[in-house]
């Protein structure tokens, strides 16, 4: 599907950044638009791949050009107040070619977490097409004021959109290495996963269509109802050379059947076991799978490694798996050496990591609450004379 994306705040920008990377190297061609929205000038200039025109520097009048900090209500009252300069960005986007609008944010920092849901809500108010937010949670490690803003920019960012997508940095992070080096690889993971889900349906001209095509439709129904989302992935290598035979003779007329070289009971087993480790594995928010309300299974992998089988097999194993009735499913084929299942789980509610990102939420908001009362009388304390036998002068 094509869409429109603005990343808010520098996280946000920098995956926007790399989701342009991305469909250029894949050919996908979903990211129809993209657009920057930063408080911090640096962080624009950061930037590679967004055009110079598409990067806007919203609340200069308040923080010329600096940031907002951590600080998230300062982050969604600038975007509130320059929302029309947000706007004048997106006017350049033909919106007609667009299927959504996706915002993505870091929910840890100050301006995306502030202001990417002003601008969900803007958009909802302004267009038909569903808006998408993308969401990172920060690390656990990250302190208390980035697990504080990110509680209360989730809430805020499900309400404004019409599905909201995330992504847990703290199940990803690995040790020993470096912030920089760390989120390279890990951004390089969010545009995998979502930018397989995403291309999906948008089979390019010159692709084979798939036996059952995902199209956008499919995506958008999954996403409708609301709610939040998680992406489970697996894959695996496949011989090219052993189908690329098939491929060439079936060009080349020389009677290849599809199933040249290959096993159709293996290519069912690889699928249906392929779709368990996606579906049981890492997801981009850990969460129980059980009573997700609506699925969406993508095969993707050169055509002769995917059958119809395989997918409704992996579909009736995630409908027994989730308890939902709406699990749809399709093909992506893609001429890469690789085999894999997307799964999209929405409307997912059993997610323990929520919970405890909010109760630890509640004791980093109650302390500080505690350390400024604290630090006020211990000021009064200090300037106060014990006798009060002085005065100030006025
Ligand atoms: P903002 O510019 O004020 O919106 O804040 P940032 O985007 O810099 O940071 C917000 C949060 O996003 C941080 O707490 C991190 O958890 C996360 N973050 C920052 N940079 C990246 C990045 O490049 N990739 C990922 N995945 N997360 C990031």
């Amino acid at each position: 599907m094509k869409l429109a994306m603005i990343g808010f705040g520098q996280a946000g920008g920098k995956v926007v950044d790399r989701f342009l990377d991305y469909d250029d190297r894949t050919n996908s061609g979903i990211v129809r638009s993209a657009i920057a929205v930063n408080t911090a000038k640096a962080d624009l200039m950061g930037l590679n791949r967004i055009p110079q025109e598409n990067r806007v520097l919203i609340g200069q009048a308040r923080v010329k050009g600096h940031g907002v900090g951590a600080d998230n209500e300062l982050g969604a009252e600038v975007a509130e107040e320059d929302i029309d300069e947000v706007q004048n960005a997106i006017d350049s986007i033909p919106t007609h070619e667009v299927d959504a609008f996706l915002v993505v944010a870091g929910m840890g920092g100050g301006t995306g977490s502030g202001g990417a849901p002003v601008l969900a809500k803007h958009l909802k108010r302004i267009y038909t097409i569903p808006v998408y937010g993308l969401g990172i949670l920060p690390g656990t490690d990250e302190g208390g004021i980035y697990t504080l803003n990110a509680a209360r920019s989730f809430q805020t960012f499900v309400r404004e959109v019409d599905n909201l997508l995330v992504f847990d940095n703290d199940s990803w992070r690995s040790a020993g290495e470096s912030v920089e080096g760390g989120y390279s690889q890990i951004n390089e993971e969010i545009v995998r996963r979502f930018g397989v889900l995403f291309g999906a349906g948008e089979v390019q001209p010159g692709n084979e269509v798939a036996e059952s095509v995902v199209d956008s439709s499919e995506i958008i129904n999954t996403l409708s109802g609301g709610g939040v989302s998680t992406v489970g992935f697996a894959s695996e290598e496949v011989d090219l050379s052993a189908t690329s035979g098939g491929l060439l003779s079936k060009f080349t007329g020389g009677g290849g059947s599809v199933d040249d070289g290959l096993d159709a009971a293996n290519t069912t087993n690889r699928i249906t076991s392929l779709v368990r480790k996606a579906a049981l594995g890492r997801l981009t928010l850990p969460c129980e799978i059980d009573g997700a309300e609506r699925a969406l299974l993508v095969l993707s992998g050169p055509s002769e490694h995917l059958n119809r089988k395989g997918i409704e097999r992996g579909r009736k194993w995630l409908e027994e798996e989730t308890g939902s009735m709406e699990v749809r499913g399709g093909d992506y084929p893609r001429d890469i050496p690789e085999v894999s299942a997307s799964i999209l789980l929405s409307g997912v509610t059993n997610v323990p990591r929520i919970k405890r990102l909010q109760q630890v939420a509640i004791e980093a908001q109650d302390n500080m609450e505690d350390i400024q009362q604290e630090s006020e009388d211990n000021l009064e304390e200090l300037v106060e004379d014990d006798a009060d036998d002085l005065e100030p002068l006025f």
